[in-house]
């Protein structure tokens, strides 16, 4: 299959060259002429588009997402759902295994545990009874248990390439479980054996300092497994701060740290600060980040929102969470175990990443994901919505938190959230930094949910702002397409004859994304085709499914030493 696409304007993403008019000719899933294409080779192609000036550029990496599980289920235009939503924004390569939450490894006695876990944030592998047999006991049959295991089982699944972190909460789960405890020395050594011997399948290490088991882990614990990772590879720490509000100087402090002994670099994920109290902060936080620069590599990613998107299981102090959900889901149905986070919620809340406070009450917190026909009528309403339907008026009463409770346990606690937390001042000076990447970190919604709109609008709405803010062109092809994978360690995507054909063809002065928080599927504009590995997926709008999905695994090579 030859393609030619004639008077495009060229941006190569290596973040110098000038963009150019020219035209490009791909072969199979190669680009074999660039800028000049001699008439000889272009007679017979296959497929001719004509950019019309529209700006032809590598296509863009997510480099934080959470597609790997539900994400694989094929959706009503016969891709993959993550695929899709990728793809209308023109992403070509997706990053996940973050949060600390990589879906391996895992070990026989936490799959079922740890697969409802991440129900909120990845979906389940397959829906409950998959005729294709995915996942029979829904969630609760995973096939693998080694990241090797998972890529194999990945394989054929994704029409985009996926690149896998390590999960610190993974590792620490086939260990210690979800205990509520510092790791012992024992306890260490052992995970830094599971981290050496899963690394070489892996990108980069994170971790998800608010969620479980990461949440009861200390700063020890993170270095040696940071020092355990870089023995096999160089990898960097890819952290979900243990808070992104009111103690965000110190988390920022045990992470950098952690990465600076351990030996690798450190990639700001999700950069953001919570809570109108802390926004004035961003000096502080941003000469942190410039600290460590000097130091070690650094990145940073970003989806340009002024709200996020995770668990419910985040409303709730650790204390209650640990162990087995039948026991997270008991304490929640406790009258004292009520009082205690109440207390912690609506008290000092000092300590941990309060987010009821950081979203400045219920009325900041928005219901995305629930479980099917049981809170569906709440779909993108308020949690203080379900207080007033509760019949409850005042929203810091502990009648208000017990509604609170019901809710989530009517729903088994299968509850994602949109948090407002933010301001857009915050998200424009973040944007503004050189080394900041781009990710949706985008949650895999159910049938008939309401997921954030970064989902599908963090990409072109990252292009909208980086025309109204005057940010270059090739600068900003260079942070959404090759920045991350020149980080991470994996060959440059930058346009050139024999360069890989994973593009993007887009229409700088008309990009935009159009959706909202009440609309989130609306398809953005002016990303108008997509290619992967040469295969034509995304034009004019359509979803063209690719006869196999053959996106590839990215992988980096092991130090020569180890
Ligand atoms: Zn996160």
């Amino acid at each position: 299959m030859r393609q030619l696409i004639t008077d495009a304007l060229i941006v190569t993403g290596d973040g110098a060259t000038e963009p150019f008019r020219g035209d490009a000719l791909i072969d199979g899933d190669r680009i074999t002429h660039l800028g000049a294409v001699p008439p000889s080779a272009a007679t017979g192609a296959d497929r001719r588009i004509a950019a019309g000036g529209r700006v032809l550029s590598p296509g863009f990496v997510d480099t934080h997402n959470h597609g790997a599980l539900a994400g694989t289920r094929v959706g009503e235009h016969g891709i993959p759902i993550s695929c899709e939503m990728a793809v209308r924004g023109g992403v070509t390569k997706r990053i996940c295994g973050v949060d600390g939450l990589s879906p391996a490894p895992v070990v026989p006695d936490q799959r079922a545990e740890y697969a409802a876990q991440l129900v909120p944030l990845d979906g389940m592998a397959g829906p409950p009874g998959d005729p294709e047999g995915d996942d029979p006991a829904g969630g609760l049959g995973w096939p693998w248990s080694t990241m090797e295991e998972f890529l194999a089982w990945h394989r054929g699944r994704s029409v985009t390439d996926l690149g896998m972190h390590l999960g610190h909460s993974a590792v620490r789960r086939t260990v210690m479980g979800n205990l509520d405890r510092v790791a012992d020395e024992a306890d260490i050594r052992a995970m830094a054996e599971v981290v050496r011997r899963e690394a070489p399948w892996c990108l980069g290490l994170s971790t998800g300092l608010v969620y479980n088991p990461a949440v009861y882990s200390d700063q020890r614990e993170i270095t040696a497994l940071v020092r355990a990772f870089n023995e096999v590879k160089q990898g960097a720490l890819y952290p979900h701060l243990r808070s992104e509000s009111d103690d965000i100087i110190e988390a920022l402090d045990e992470v950098i740290t952690a990465a600076v002994e351990g030996g690798g670099g450190y990639c700001s994920e999700h950069s953001k600060i919570a809570g109108r109290r802390n926004w004035d902060r961003f000096g502080d936080v941003a000469s942190r980040l410039d600290d460590a620069a000097g130091s070690i590599p650094t990145l940073g990613n970003m989806y340009p929102y002024t709200a996020g998107s995770t668990t419910a299981d985040t409303l709730f102090p650790p204390e209650v969470r640990a162990g087995t959900r039948a026991e997270f889901m008991a304490r929640l149905s406790d009258d004292d175990v009520r009082r205690f986070a109440f207390e912690k919620i609506y008290g000092d809340g000092s300590g941990w990443d309060n987010f009821v406070a950081f979203c400045g009450g219920l009325e900041g917190v928005q219901i995305a994901g629930v479980l099917e026909g049981v809170g569906d009528e709440f779909l993108g309403k308020r949690f203080s919505d379900v207080v007033l339907a509760a019949g409850v008026t005042d929203m810091s009463s502990i009648e208000a938190h017990d509604a609170v409770c019901d809710f989530f346990l009517h729903n088994r606690g299968e509850v994602s959230i949109i948090s407002h937390y933010g301001n857009e001042a915050t998200v424009e000076r973040f944007f503004r930094r050189p080394n900041m990447a781009l990710c949706t970190d985008g949650l895999m919604p159910g049938p008939g949910q309401k997921p954030h709109p970064r989902s599908i609008g963090s990409f072109p709405k990252a292009l909208r702002m980086a025309r109204e803010l005057g940010i270059d062109l090739t600068e900003i092809v260079h942070r959404l397409a090759v920045l991350p994978c020149e980080f991470m360690g994996l060959p440059s995507p930058a346009l050139s004859e024999g360069a890989d054909a994973s593009l993007v063809l887009f229409d700088w002065d008309r990009v935009t994304e159009r959706n909202s928080y009440e609309d989130p599927l609306i398809p953005p504009e002016g990303i108008d085709a997509v290619w992967v590995h040469g295969d034509l997926v995304h034009h004019e709008g359509q979803i063209q499914s690719p006869k196999a999905f053959g996106g590839r695994h990215l992988l980096t090579p092991p130090s020569e030493s180890s």
